[in-house]
């Protein structure tokens, strides 16, 4: 028994499917919006082909088409420009688009001939493919898969420039030229177009899914009230060797209970926020590994510039003042300050550090000791703000 299938509908079911999936994977993650892009791109390339297939010959099927194929490269457009954290089409573009379909319309309406109704329609969808190609090619931090987008997009659209003059071919029209009447160049050439555009989609997936996993690992590293880097990670450092030396510096806000207990949690919230934004600005890498207590990790500097560095977060913290708070609550820290040599692990280092912060928090607050062993200096409470 010999069982046709027909190769629309197996398209058709293909490309629904990989819609569907577009779609719930977008509402799934709850943002990406160029996954629902993708998923817009091929209903538009799914009920066109349905279209093309089975109303290729009535005014309302190539009308239809007329619509989803320039549809199809808009959503791809955007797809590809969000996958890439660019910004949507420009609104003068899509007025452009929308009144060259509007030509092709107009044209179908009034009865002209197949090849010069279908050329505004398909320019439309060339004119915003191309847009985004362009701003593609300008993106500084393409990546190897935004590369591989870039020279896949490039091959598409000089494909469907190509065909441009052969689409009424598609809609069951002769051939406006004899070579495109044989078998070779359809089979050529549509088959390499469609690989080359399945290619696309499967690279932009491969794109948004990288995006998604770069998002998740930065928000498993990172401590969601700071933004800073969290415990977590910096266990998973302190074990390994450092590539560099340079400075730790433990630190901890002082009587910090005491800023929850009398202006409330989210006063506190605030103070170690903006606490947080100090630590970052004045160090190569911070983290939270505690409550209220943070690690910094100072690379290429002498334990004389990392205690200075140490004094000048202490001192700006000293100086804040918060705006829910009306009375001149001056905030506090106290940091431990201990160096690290390249190919060490860390741990050694964060354990002085650790050991001189518990000498500051005893020697008084709102200082910076050095670890034990290290050069000693002048305490720099003397010199408090
Ligand atoms: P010390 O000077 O000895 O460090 O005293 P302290 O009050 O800062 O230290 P203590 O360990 O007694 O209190 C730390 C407080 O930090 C207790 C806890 O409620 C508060 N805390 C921990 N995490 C958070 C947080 O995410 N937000 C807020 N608002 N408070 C927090
Ligand atoms: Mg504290
Ligand atoms: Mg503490």
């Amino acid at each position: 028994m010999v069982v046709s299938v027909d190769l629309s509908l197996v398209v058709f079911g293909l490309i629904s499917a990989l819609a569907v999936i577009c779609g719930l994977v977008h509402l799934a993650l709850r943002h990406g919006s160029a996954l629902a892009w993708l998923a817009a791109t091929m209903v538009c390339v799914s009920v066109e082909t349905l279209v093309i297939r089975y109303a290729a010959q009535t005014s309302w099927g190539i009308a239809a088409v007329s619509l989803l194929l320039p549809s199809a490269y808009l959503c791809a457009s955007q797809a590809i420009r969000f996958s890439m954290g660019m910004a949507a089409t420009r609104p003068r573009l899509v007025v452009v688009f929308a009144a060259l379909i509007a030509l092709s319309l107009l044209f179908l309406a009034m009865g002209a001939p197949t090849l010069l109704q279908t050329l505004p329609f398909q320019f439309a969808g060339i004119v915003v493919f191309l847009d985004a190609v362009l701003a593609l090619a300008k993106h500084k931090d393409r990546g190897l898969l935004g590369n591989g987008l870039l020279v896949l997009c490039f091959g598409s659209l000089a494909g469907i420039a190509i065909r441009m003059p052969m689409f009424p071919l598609l809609l069951g029209e002769p051939a406006p030229f004899p070579i495109m009447a044989t078998d070779t160049f359809e089979r050529v050439f549509l088959n390499g177009l469609s690989v080359l555009t399945s290619g696309l989609a499967v690279l932009v997936i491969a794109r948004i899914v990288a995006n998604e996993i770069a998002i998740h690992r930065d928000r498993s590293e990172r401590d969601g009230l700071t933004g800073l880097l969290n415990r977590r990670t910096f266990d998973e450092w302190v074990d390994k060797p450092t590539p560099a030396s340079g400075v730790a510096v433990m630190c901890d806000i002082d009587h910090f209970k005491s800023i929850n207990d009398r202006f409330g949690h989210h006063v506190g919230d605030e103070v170690l926020r903006s606490f947080a934004r100090l630590l970052q600005d004045y160090s190569d890498q911070a983290g939270r590994v505690g409550g209220e207590e943070f690690a910094l990790l100072l690379f290429d500097v002498s334990l004389d510039e990392a205690r200075a560095q140490a004094e000048t977060i202490r001192s700006r913290f000293h100086q804040l003042r918060h705006p829910d708070i009306a009375e001149a609550v001056p905030f506090s820290a106290s940091f431990g300050v201990a160096e690290f040599q390249d190919g060490r692990p860390l741990r050694e280092a964060m354990q002085r550090a650790d050991k001189a912060l518990y000498t500051a928090k005893q020697d008084g607050r709102n200082r910076v000791c050095l670890a034990p062993g290290a050069r000693p200096f002048r305490d720099s409470s003397q010199r408090a703000a």
